[in-house]
């Protein structure tokens, strides 16, 4: 191994040579990789990409030559080859690692104008404060007759703004808003105190998945907590090659839990409880955090994973209609959640679970993909889109934001797919069942609309 080459990989955050060496080239994850199953391009698959890996750190390939960069980026960071992986290679531990020693050696090279919108996008999401200010200025665009106008003239075109303005994910008329007061269980005691995960793009876009999680874990026996002082988990930043930038706000979430004083950190974002239980390993070479980081990330589960460990209250209601799953990557392959989500969704009557075909093949949102990697991205939803049709459901059932936009996106012509958290329709069905307001009542027959 190199470590000085002027070229390969230097000084923290290097692709460990114990987990490439782990890979004996069989081939096994090659079917699982979306973008090998797309070009059928070796270096376009996992293996490839860690022989990559292994070249830089061994000085025969530059860190920053095109070939190496392109691979990187490419790649989706979906883990499906992790999960597949006979030989236990924990892809991740290369990938961003490489991306940050990529982003570490190139920074200075970046065009002023690329600098300052990196910056802006990941501190967005490091201060809930601004993401909010952004958020409503973003809904008064969606909501007051700016955007059919900017659609109209052609405005978003001239500007190269087209495809940025489509992803952008609808504000919510309301936000959900971290604060300090406890939100207690149906049933006392508490089996439980849940911290609440309050998200950065969930609390502003998908704040109805926040409230629908806090009212199914009280119903399920847990006091509620979602403090403010929490924030962004940090894996846009990770995945985009900022590792120190994640550590940072790491540690802010660590503390907030450890004050907080709950005993299970509930999130319902898949990417964000991946990351959330890694802090182990992120902090892992820091003394004074890794005990702390370690303790913390034990504690973090995903929601779909907590309600079917500790089981759903009874009081269900019927919600007629069929349902399908599309597993995000990050429940799937990097935390190995697949069951729970589906004995969920089993467990709500009237609610028939139809299976697409490649459930948990990645859809091509993974983070800032879908504006990195256009062309793949969209390759990708697009199959994805062609199997969920496949399968005529009423609802598109899954459990991370990225994969909700893009399923809203790419579904939005055609006949109607609602796209909906796992949460939100176990939510919904215990509205049915004892409806006690014209609100609740009105929510749960448009459940599947
Ligand atoms: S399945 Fe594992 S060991 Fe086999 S080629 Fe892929 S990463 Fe290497
Ligand atoms: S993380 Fe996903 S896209 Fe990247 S190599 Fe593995 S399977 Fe392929």
């Amino acid at each position: 191994m190199i470590d000085a080459s002027p070229h390969g990989f230097t000084g923290r955050d290097v692709p460990p040579a114990s987990v490439y060496d782990q890979c004996v080239r069989c081939g096994l994850c090659l079917p699982t990789c979306p973008t090998y199953v797309e070009t059928l391009v070796e270096t376009s698959g996992p293996r490839g990409r860690i022989a990559l890996i292994a070249a830089v750190d061994a000085g025969r390939l530059d860190l920053t030559s095109p070939g190496f960069v392109h691979q990187m980026s490419e790649c989706l960071d979906c883990r499906a080859c992790e999960a597949a992986c006979p030989s236990g290679v924990a892809y991740g531990q290369l990938l961003e690692p490489a991306r940050t020693q990529i982003r570490r050696a190139t920074a200075d090279r970046e065009s002023p104008l690329r600098t300052f919108a990196r910056a802006f996008a990941l501190g967005l999401f490091a201060r809930p404060a601004a993401m909010a200010t952004v958020a409503r200025l973003l809904r008064f665009y969606q909501r007051g007759g700016v955007r059919a106008f900017a659609r109209r003239s052609g405005a978003l075109r001239a500007l190269g703004l087209e495809r940025l303005e489509a992803l952008a994910p609808e504000i919510s008329d309301r936000f959900f808003t971290p604060s300090d007061r406890v939100r207690a269980s149906a049933t006392q005691p508490a089996k439980a105190t849940a911290f609440l995960h309050a998200g950065c793009i969930v609390r502003v876009a998908f704040a109805a998945w926040n409230d629908a999680t806090a009212r199914v874990l009280q119903r399920c026996g847990c006091d509620v907590v979602s403090p403010p002082s929490q924030g962004c988990c940090g894996a846009i930043a990770i995945h985009a090659g900022e590792m120190d930038r994640g550590r940072a706000l790491a540690k802010r979430n660590i503390a907030a839990f450890e004050r907080s004083g709950a005993n299970v950190y509930v999130v319902n974002a898949a990417g964000c409880g991946s990351a959330l239980k890694e802090y182990g390993h992120l902090l892992a070479d820091e003394p004074a955090w890794a005990t702390r980081a370690a303790a913390f990330s034990a504690c973090v589960r995903d929601v779909t994973e907590y309600l079917d460990d500790i089981g759903l209250a009874p009081g269900l209601g019927p919600l007629a209609g069929t349902v399908t799953y599309q597993e995000p990557c990050h429940l799937a392959h990097a935390q190995r959640i697949a069951a729970a989500p589906r004995r969920l969704l089993a467990s709500i009557p009237g609610l028939t679970l139809r299976e697409m075909n490649e459930s948990s093949l990645c859809c091509g949102s993974a983070g800032t993909y879908n504006i990195t990697q256009p062309d793949m991205s969209d390759r990708l939803l697009v199959r994805k889109v062609d199997n969920v049709r496949a399968v005529a459901p009423d609802v598109v059932a899954t459990a991370n934001p990225g994969c909700a936009l893009a399923l809203r996106n790419g579904l939005r012509d055609g006949a109607p797919v609602a796209v909906k958290h796992i949460v939100e329709l176990l939510d919904d069905a215990y509205e049915a069942y004892s409806p006690t307001s014209r609100a609740s009542s009105a929510r749960a027959a448009s459940t599947l609309g």
